[in-house]
């Protein structure tokens, strides 16, 4: 018998990672970040910076236009880091304000968004999306953890945006 080909239609985002820098902007230009399909922003260095300027360059990096989505919003690794300083409450309104959607990474060092900052962003209809940050395909698995964090701070389906159809999903972005 001979096997049907299934025809499946799906249909590859880009996106990328950018850094934040210390003032907030990123390190790749407006130019390129243009021409993705969805941008998520992270601080990946100069993590020891006073509570006000970490909060003021993370709502920097969501006001712009490019940025849809910011990585691991608090940069806690389990056991090894703490998170840099930052007033969570601020974050959670400039996300609000600026429709910038926050991250709940599900590596196991991660976990960030935490289970409280999630029930938080959740009461002020801040949106989440649920990513492996894998940098290997069998990280992809981790995405379980993610789910597992997103329902220990109360996110429901409506709350996190890649439980959403494509079309649904493509309207979060900026
Ligand atoms: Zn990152």
């Amino acid at each position: 018998m001979e096997i049907k080909k299934q025809k499946i239609r799906f249909r590859i985002l880009k996106g990328c990672e950018a850094n934040i820098l210390n003032d907030g902007q990123l390190d790749i230009n407006d130019k390129t970040l243009k021409k993705l399909d969805f941008v998520i922003a992270g601080i990946h260095s100069n993590f020891k910076m006073a509570k006000k300027k970490m909060t003021e360059r993370l709502i920097r990096a969501m006001k712009n236009p490019h940025v849809d989505i910011i990585a691991h919003p608090t940069g806690r690794i389990i056991k090894k880091r703490e998170s840099y300083l930052l007033d969570i409450g601020k974050i959670l309104r400039a996300a609000k304000q600026t429709n910038t959607i926050l991250e709940i990474n599900s590596y196991p060092e991660r976990l960030d968004l935490s289970d409280r900052h999630i029930k938080l962003a959740k009461e002020l209809g801040v949106k989440m999306v649920i990513n492996t940050d894998a940098h290997h395909k069998d990280q992809m698995r981790y995405i379980e953890y993610g789910i597992a964090q997103a329902r220990r701070g109360w996110a429901e389906k409506k709350d996190i945006i890649n439980t959403q159809p494509l079309e649904q999903l493509l309207r979060f972005f900026k």
